[in-house]
């Protein structure tokens, strides 16, 4: 089993527990997190809405007594794409994954500072974090559909997060989102493994997607695919950036200036600990940056 398969599965198998044992937590922790939505020192849009989605605040990523990520303060904004770069090493899967949690299955990783996603601080113990990985998906480097047919790839998490409507819509419509429902339609019952990889990649995100999570977490989703099936999960990036956020790592620089919206520029000290050194517009990151370090990553003389 991939680590991707280990974290995505029993992720799934604790909703099970998690929704008898745990439920009155739970519904506690989701009734926080609605209550402070929009609490505390976010941004106002032009529109007068909240644009932050999260907020980092003095941040470190540790493994064990090793710091991998250190003094991370930033906002994500709301239905954007933000693209995380840097060498590699810098720590940008690391500091993807405390946004969903997903370093909680690593038994050394753990943090000093805070992520607040609406407000809520996404590593307080009262908060859930099944509920948590559900409003925040992922989708990793190497597509991982689970070794059962499409449909049941789409139906899988719904089921066990206890979705009542009719599964059958939502396989189609997860699908049409994740623009795959043309190639795959006439072939429902077949394995989700026996698709190209690009294919297996939107079929992935479709899965994420079916749970109705607000932001989709990516770590280098492309990187195992050819240069048209790259740019298909690129434009579908851009559809999605209307109904969901999205954090994409990507060592792939053309694919951050063509993909993102905002990006993030990391790079590490001597001591191997990754910092920030930069995040704006990505346009303005591409073309007028404000540090020197950014200009060498980005014109291509070092990483
Ligand atoms: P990037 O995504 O920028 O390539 P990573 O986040 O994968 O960087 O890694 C950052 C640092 O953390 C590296 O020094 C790496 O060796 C270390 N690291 C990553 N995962 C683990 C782990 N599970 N245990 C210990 N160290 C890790």
């Amino acid at each position: 089993m991939t680590e991707e398969q280990q974290v995505s599965e029993p992720a799934g198998a604790n909703v099970q527990a998690d929704a008898t044992k745990e439920s009155g937590q739970r519904v506690e922790s989701m009734q926080k997190m609605k209550v402070d939505v929009g609490g505390g020192g976010e941004q106002i849009a032009a529109d007068g809405k909240s644009d932050v989605l999260f907020e980092v605040e003095d941040l470190n990523c540790y493994y064990g007594d090793f710091r991998a990520v250190r003094d991370v303060n930033m906002t994500v904004p709301m239905n954007r794409i933000t693209a995380f770069i840097g060498p590699s090493g810098c720590g940008k899967s690391t500091l993807l994954r405390w946004f969903n949690r997903m370093n909680d299955l690593v038994p050394v990783a753990h943090i000093t500072g805070s992520i607040r996603y609406h407000g809520v601080d996404l590593n307080d113990p009262k908060v859930d974090a099944v509920e948590v990985r559900r409003r925040i998906g992922m989708v990793f480097q190497k597509p991982n559909p689970f070794p059962k047919s499409i449909k049941e790839n789409i139906m899988f998490g719904a089921r066990i997060s206890g979705y009542s409507g009719n599964l059958d819509e939502l396989v189609e419509k997860s699908l049409r989102r994740a623009a795959i429902w043309d190639e795959v339609k006439d072939k429902l019952d077949q394995p989700g493994t026996a698709l190209s990889g690009g294919q297996q990649q939107r079929l992935c995100i479709a899965r994420a997607i079916a749970v109705e999570p607000d932001v989709i977490l990516m770590d280098e989703p492309c990187s195992a695919l050819d240069p048209v099936a790259t740019l298909k999960i690129e434009e579908l990036m851009f559809e999605l950036r209307d109904e969901f956020t999205i954090l994409i790592v990507t060592h792939n620089m053309q694919q951050a200036a063509r993909a993102s919206d905002e990006t993030v520029f990391m790079t590490m000290g001597e001591d191997r600990a990754g910092y920030i050194v930069e995040k704006g517009p990505t346009s303005e990151i591409f073309t007028n940056p404000k540090h020197q370090l950014t200009e060498d990553y980005v014109s291509g003389r070092f990483g």
